[in-house]
């Protein structure tokens, strides 16, 4: 009996599996974004030779840097779903391996301070219980061991409110969904740490996020995600 051939999630050509989930062409072909972005917020800015764009000039976001693979197009987007909805958590290995690879770049480019540790949004335990697995957990455990930065991987930092899908909220119905949904026990020992989340849109849950960390003592947060939405 033959096995079955493994084939591209996105064109669904046959690969071998030595380049598993795309074939080299969608790789080459995903969305990733310029390193032109704002440093601060991640969104594509007009050329100019500010780093940071003039919204995050007047009014900084809670964290320092955000450094995102992706844009939130149709591919990506149908990539994630897979990832985070139709139970195929394997995709953690190519989405760590893809934005590790963007983080390492930016931080050569820019000489951007390691963090001193890795965090990633913590999912509700009934989310979590019902999907088995937390997207951003097995991502940030991937980037943490390709560059070989520890990951906090206790029960430090969680969700203790059951929110709704923020995607589903209009803006305001966003900000007050989230709003103390975070907690944290204990005490950090570090002061800068990366925040790994999959997708960041409007940026209220990595903003509250940010507000609880700030107050337990982090004094700097970097953003790592995979995907940066653009109509923010
Ligand atoms: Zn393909
Ligand atoms: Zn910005």
């Amino acid at each position: 009996m033959k096995l079955l051939q493994p084939r591209c999630y996105l064109c669904d050509m046959p690969i071998d599996n030595l380049q598993p989930f795309l074939c080299l062409l969608c790789q080459q072909e995903l969305p990733y974004l310029s390193m032109s972005s704002c440093s601060r917020c991640g969104l594509p800015k007009n050329k100019t030779i500010q780093k940071q764009c003039p919204e995050c000039i007047k009014q900084k976001p809670p964290w320092q840097k955000l450094i995102a693979c992706m844009t939130y197009t149709l591919e990506c987007q149908y990539l994630i779903k897979q990832f985070k909805f139709a139970q195929q958590p394997q995709l953690h290995h190519l989405f760590s391996q893809l934005l590790s690879r963007t983080i390492a770049g930016r931080i050569i480019q820019h000489n951007y301070s390691l963090p001193e540790a890795i965090i990633y949004i913590p999912l509700h335990k009934k989310r979590q219980s019902k999907r088995g697995y937390n997207q951003a957990q097995l991502l940030a455990n991937g980037i943490s061991k390709q560059l070989q930065i520890p990951l906090i991987t206790d029960k430090h930092f969680t969700r203790v409110k059951h929110t709704q899908a923020q995607a589903q909220q209009t803006e305001l119905g966003r900000k007050t969904n989230i709003n103390n949904a975070f907690q944290v026990s204990g005490p950090f020992t570090v002061k800068h740490i990366a925040l790994v989340d999959d997708v960041v849109t409007t940026g209220e849950t990595i903003r509250e996020a940010c507000l609880t960390l700030s107050a337990a003592g982090i004094e700097h947060i970097d953003i790592w995600c995979i995907a940066r939405t653009l109509a923010d």
